[in-house]
C-alpha cells in the first residue's frame, strides 16, 4: 500500500528543508505544490501564469487549479509507493479532495507532522531565505548559509530571494495561513494523524524529531 505523509506548518516553518531529509530517508518523492507552481511559471505554462497572480499577492491559488495539479502529479509512476507532500493541502476542501484522490490509489494519509514556529521567527526566516533557481533548495543567510555565497550547495545554481519573501507579502501569507490553513491542525488532530514538532530547534534536531514520529518503511 502506498504511504502518504503531509508536512503541515506555517510559511517558513521549515517544511521544504525537512522534506529534503525525510524524502531521502524514507525514499519517497518530495512533492511541493509551491515548487510545481514556480516551475510552471518558469516554463510560462497557463497554470504557471494563472498561479503567479495569486502567489505574488501572497494569496492561495484557487482550490480547483491546485487540486487538479496535485492529482496529476500524484498519478505519475514515481509516486506509486507514495509521496511526501509539502504545502498541500492548505485548505479543508483540499484535504477532503486529497482523501478521495488517495483512496483511488488505494492509500491514505498516514501521518501529519506539524512543524510549529511562532510568527516573529517566521518573518526572520522568510526574509532571510535564499532559494535555488534550478531545484528550489533553500538556504538562510544566517541559519543555514550556503558554502559559497550566492550558489546552491547541491547543484551549483544561482540563489535568489523569492518575490513573495519580502516582509510585506510574508505578513500577508502568515495571515492567510492563520485564516485558511490553520483549521487543518484540528482537522488532522481529530483523525489522530497530527504529530506536533517544535520547529524552533536546530535543523538537525527538527529532522530527528520528525523522523522519530514517522512510520518506518524498510
Ligand atoms: P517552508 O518550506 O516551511 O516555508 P523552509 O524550509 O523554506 O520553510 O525554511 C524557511 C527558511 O528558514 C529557510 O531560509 C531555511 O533555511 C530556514 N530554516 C529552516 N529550518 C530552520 C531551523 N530549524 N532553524 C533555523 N532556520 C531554519
Ligand atoms: P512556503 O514554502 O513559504 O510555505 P510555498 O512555496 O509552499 O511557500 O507556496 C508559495 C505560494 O504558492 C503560496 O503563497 C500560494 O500562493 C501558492 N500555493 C502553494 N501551495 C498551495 C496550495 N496547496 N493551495 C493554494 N496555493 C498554494
Amino acid at each position: 500500500m502506498p504511504v502518504y505523509i503531509v508536512l503541515l506548518g506555517p510559511p517558513g516553518a521549515g517544511k521544504g528543508t525537512q522534506a529534503e531529509v525525510i524524502s531521502q530517508n524514507l525514499e519517497l518523492p518530495h512533492i511541493s505544490s509551491g515548487d510545481i507552481f514556480r516551475e510552471n511559471l518558469k516554463r510560462q505554462t497557463d497554470l504557471g501564469k494563472k498561479a503567479s497572480e495569486y502567489m505574488d499577492r501572497g494569496e492561495l491559488v484557487p482550490d480547483d487549479l491546485t487540486i487538479a495539479m496535485i492529482q496529476e502529479r500524484l498519478s505519475r509512476p514515481d509516486c506509486l509507493e507514495g509521496a511526501l507532500l509539502d504545502g498541500f493541502p492548505r485548505t479543508i476542501p483540499q484535504a477532503e479532495a486529497l482523501a478521495v484522490m488517495l483512496a483511488g490509489f488505494n492509500g491514505k494519509v498516514e501521518s501529519v507532522p506539524y512543524i510549529n514556529v511562532p510568527e516573529d521567527v517566521l518573518i526572520e526566516r522568510l526574509t532571510g531565505r535564499w532559494t535555488c533557481r534550478d531545484q528550489g533548495h533553500v538556504f538562510h543567510e544566517k541559519y543555514n548559509p550556503p558554502k559559497i555565497a550566492g550558489l546552491c550547495d547541491f547543484d551549483g545554481s544561482e540563489l535568489y530571494q523569492r518575490e513573495d519573501d519580502k516582509a510585506e507579502t510574508v505578513i500577508r501569507r502568515i495571515r492567510v495561513y492563520l485564516e485558511q490553513t490553520s483549521p487543518l491542525i484540528a482537522y488532522h488532530r481529530q483523525a489522530s494523524l497530527l504529530q506536533e514538532i517544535d520547529g524552533t530547534k536546530t535543523i538537525e534536531r527538527v529532522s530527528a524529531d520528525v523522523l522519530a514520529v514517522l512510520p518506518k518503511r524498510k
